[in-house]
């Protein structure tokens, strides 16, 4: 069990000795108790990734870099299974799931090692310039001490995404964790430890938003701020950057929209609805949640759609054969019932929308649908990150595009149909960052993750990954 705060390659009582408990999402029990960093531990985690920074992480070349993330990738795969295991019990999610979440997150840190090799061969590249007498070469030099801030949602996947581009590009971390999901991220840290990582270079504060976060986002000694959460904590960040003009990169909310046009297969169809709405118990910002079906395919489309949602095994992430897990508190649990109770004035309830009967204790909840909601009704409009699908019926390409596109969010988007025409003009039209055709929600490490609108700034994964923690510099020279 580890309790405590890693800084500068130590394991740390919190400055003020203020811990709280992780709860078990499946029962509401305590699973063990976390430290709570507040002001000071930020300020010795910052000050240690600089001097860590400074003392030759920041000048390392890239071929060293990568050994160490595969190292580290190596070390994680030898936990792999507990892994999983905690996280689930950390955050409520099947087992399943969470084994793929940390092969992908071992993934990660493979590719980005392979990113920081190619990186030495992109260093110093010249640039023609129109007067010859004039060589420009181009440098990517680490940004510095990147703080991150991360979500609940998929605690070590999250994790990976931000240190591994972060380590590659030769910056230094500062990683706070959920307070809900702090788990896995402390077992990252001792990860870290095992192989041996120089001290400083990953260090891991567990606390809350406003007491760990906060300070963290407002240290001077942050280079770079990457986030990942919701918009209107993404906003304080942002002004928080904004006092010494930090770089800053955020992910944010969605609200995607799920085109079906009538020549779409309503077999697959419904296949990836299902996947797009209710894997990991809709906390996911990418989820699917306003479903479009076009009038022919409606009827039937829907009707099979209930069909299959009330046949989803709820229970315990641990227990085989569950398909959808606990929300992760007690928090989440009140917000999402609270955004039903408001949905059942606002549409028609098809399905769900309760406690499941078996399940008394811990934050479960049936898979839900809305049918016909209002285009101002909250349930269509804001986000609600938990198993609710709102459906709407749509005539023409027109109309389906903009209302897809009538949203404050632009994470991701997808679009069933036949016709693959028909499928790359929505594609070209819909103002998000990802557009999925006949599919949904597959993620690549390769491929740019991000937002448009209020869905966030910047892009993760794949090369614009590592591009968050670069600084790009001219050298040119008059000969
Ligand atoms: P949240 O904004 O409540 O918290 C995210 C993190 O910010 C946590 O670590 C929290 O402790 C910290 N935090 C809270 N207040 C803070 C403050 N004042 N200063 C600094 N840090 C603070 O979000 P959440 O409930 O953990 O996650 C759900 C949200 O995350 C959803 O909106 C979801 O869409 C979004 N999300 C986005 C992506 C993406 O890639 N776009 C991925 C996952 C989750």
């Amino acid at each position: 069990m580890r309790d405590q705060l890693y800084i500068n390659g130590q394991w740390v009582s919190p400055d003020l000795g203020g811990y709280f408990e992780t709860l078990d999402p499946a029962t509401g029990e305590p699973i063990q108790r976390v430290p709570a960093a507040t002001e000071e531990d930020i300020d010795h985690a910052v000050h240690a990734a600089r001097q860590a920074f400074n003392r030759g992480w920041g000048q390392s070349s890239g071929a060293e870099r990568a050994t160490w993330l595969e190292a580290l990738a190596d070390e994680l795969e030898r936990s792999q299974d507990g892994l999983a295991a905690l996280e689930v019990r950390d955050n409520g999610k099947p087992l399943p799931e969470a084994q793929w979440d940390i092969a992908d997150a071992i993934g990660c840190f493979r590719y980005y090692a392979e990113l920081a090799r190619e990186l030495d061969g992109r260093q110093d590249e010249a640039l023609a310039l129109p007067d010859a007498r004039f060589h420009c070469r181009i440098r990517h030099e680490p940004v510095g001490v990147a703080g991150q801030i991360i979500p609940w949602n998929y605690p070590l996947l999250m994790a990976a995404w931000k240190v591994a581009p972060a380590l590659a590009a030769g910056a230094t971390c500062v990683l706070k964790p959920s307070e809900l999901t702090p788990l896995t991220a402390l077992e990252l840290a001792g990860a870290a430890e095992r192989i041996g990582l120089p001290a400083g270079v990953l260090n891991v504060v567990t606390g809350f938003g406003g007491e760990a976060g906060g300070p963290l986002s407002q240290h001077p000694g942050v280079d770079k701020l990457a986030f990942t959460g919701s918009v209107p904590t993404g906003a304080k960040i942002m002004s928080a950057a904004a006092a010494d003009i930090k770089n800053i990169s955020l992910e944010l909310g969605g609200k995607s929209a799920f085109i079906v046009f009538d020549d779409a297969d309503v077999d697959a169809a419904v296949e990836w609805i299902l996947f797009g709405i209710f894997w990991n118990q809709g906390q996911v910002c990418s989820a699917t949640s306003r479903l479009l079906v076009q009038e022919g395919i409606a009827p039937r489309l829907i009707e099979r759609l209930v069909e299959e949602t009330r046949r989803i095994s709820i229970g315990p992430g641990l227990e085989r054969g569950v398909l959808l897990g606990p929300l992760v508190s007690a928090g989440q649990y009140q917000k999402v019932m609270g955004m039903i109770e408001q949905g059942r004035q606002e549409a028609r309830l098809l399905t769900g929308g309760k406690r499941p009967a078996h399940l008394p204790q811990g934050y479960f909840l049936e898979p839900t649908i809305f049918s016909e909601p209002a285009d101002s009704a909250s349930i269509w409009r804001d986000e609600i990150f938990g198993p609710v699908l709102c459906v709407k019926r749509f005539k023409s390409e027109a109309e389906a595009l903009k209302l897809a596109n009538d949203s404050r969010f632009g994470l991701a988007a997808a679009v069933m149909s036949a016709d693959l025409e028909r499928a790359a003009r929505l594609a070209n039209g819909l103002r998000a960052g990802i557009v999925w055709v006949n599919c949904s929600q597959p993620t690549f490490t390769q491929a740019p993750w991000g937002g448009m609108k209020q869905s966030g700034i910047g892009r993760e994964l794949g090369r614009w990954g590592l591009d968050n923690y670069l600084e790009v510099k001219q050298v040119t020279e008059y000969r």
